[in-house]
């Protein structure tokens, strides 16, 4: 069975996966669905793997298991709206288990692609128990904790496909500690008390919902300052693609869902934390770009892996029009993106560059922008 999915997994990799992801358009990347006869375009961003490594090793090295179990909470709300948001099937909307299970294997099998390999699993969907494992996997590979992508998305989407919030998972191996593959056990924590481990236990925040209004403005509008799309940055080979990994400078860039960048600054506990880490690792992301170094060039960058149409002006002052917009739009102050800008600017121009605020606006009834200074 396993070298079969292995085969099943590179053709999800390299067939599907394209056909899904949109990277056509300048300042935008989408995850393209069908639903209900209607297409979906759910608005996504590249982050850096090493940047998310280090943002869990230390938040864990300062806050230990409570920051441990923020992070899987983050990363537990933020896969159960992405996969609300992607109508995954459920028990209630596919009651045979035997339809669901197929389905589901389908769908680890696009997981272990997109952000792992190798995959190997037990699914139990009656009894809630499922055991997944990849030969490695995004992040945890990095810093052996990978509470926000490994075990905090695995289980947010099971909660969603077992419509049971009470779902949680822990990752008893993982690459990154040293073991040969990084295994979930994903049931309800008593079952997986039972099996001699402790897992967290986080809720879910089930109000956020696909509204008209997300759909309009994450629509892909003209944008001005920002002129060539992630298709476009591959094909001149200033980004590498290549079996679905998108990589700059050496780096891996992975893609995922705007709500992760939301929660993240929602969530997390240390909001000065959360915004020296990105802004010493963006900074370095701008020395290493040497003397292209531009604001044209890292508004073209930016642009290119998701963030918008990117103005930047003197001062400094960031404009983001068409940002990625979420309904948690007036919840969070925008950590993520001001610590990614001011170390791209404090690159540029020599100097330290901190944009504390950020401000939203919605310029017409199609722009929804972010306004850093
Ligand atoms: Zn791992």
């Amino acid at each position: 069975m396993k070298l079969t999915d292995n085969i099943y997994s590179l053709y999800i990799r390299s067939i599907l996966i394209p056909k899904m992801e949109d990277y056509s358009n300048p300042g935008y990347v989408y995850t393209k669905l069908t639903r209900d006869s209607r297409e979906i375009m759910l608005r996504d961003v590249f982050v850096p793997e090493e940047l998310v490594a280090e943002i869990e090793a230390k938040t864990v090295e300062k806050y230990g298991d409570e920051g441990r179990k923020t992070l899987y909470r983050i990363g537990k709300n933020s896969c159960y709206v992405y996969s609300k948001f992607s109508g995954f099937e459920t028990v209630e909307t596919t009651p045979n288990l035997k339809k669901l299970e197929e389905y589901v294997r389908l769908l680890v099998l696009f997981i272990a692609g997109t952000y792992g390999a190798d995959v190997d699993y037990e699914l139990d969907i009656k009894n809630k128990v499922q055991k997944i494992s990849f030969s490695n996997y995004v992040v945890c590979q990095k810093n052996g904790i990978g509470e926000i992508f490994a075990s905090g998305s695995a289980a947010g989407m099971w909660a969603w496909i077992l419509q049971d919030n009470n779902i949680e998972v822990v990752q008893y191996k993982c690459v990154g500690r040293g073991d040969k593959t990084c295994s979930l056990l994903i049931a309800l924590p008593e079952t997986i008390e039972k099996r001699g481990y402790t897992a967290f236990k986080a809720s879910i925040q089930t109000d956020i919902d696909l509204t008209e209004e997300y759909l309009h403005l994450n629509k892909p509008y003209p944008t001005e300052a920002v002129k060539l799309s992630l298709e476009k940055l591959i094909a001149f080979n200033v980004i590498e693609f290549k079996d679905g990994r998108i990589t700059f400078h050496q780096k891996r860039y992975f893609e995922c869902d705007s709500h992760y960048v939301y929660f993240l600054e929602l969530m997390h506990n240390d909001q000065n934390l959360l915004f020296e880490v990105t802004k010493e690792y963006y900074k370095k992301v701008g020395e290493d770009i040497g003397d292209k170094l531009s604001t044209d060039y890292i508004a073209g960058f930016l642009g290119a892996m998701g963030w918008g149409d990117i103005m930047i002006h003197s001062g400094p002052r960031v404009q983001l029009r068409h940002y990625p917009y979420t309904t948690l739009y007036d919840k969070t102050k925008y950590t993520v993106i001001r610590g990614v800008l001011s170390g791209l600017l404090s690159a540029v121009y020599k100097n330290d560059v901190n944009l504390k605020e950020a401000t939203t606006v919605f310029d017409d009834e199609n722009t929804f922008s972010v306004i850093l200074e």
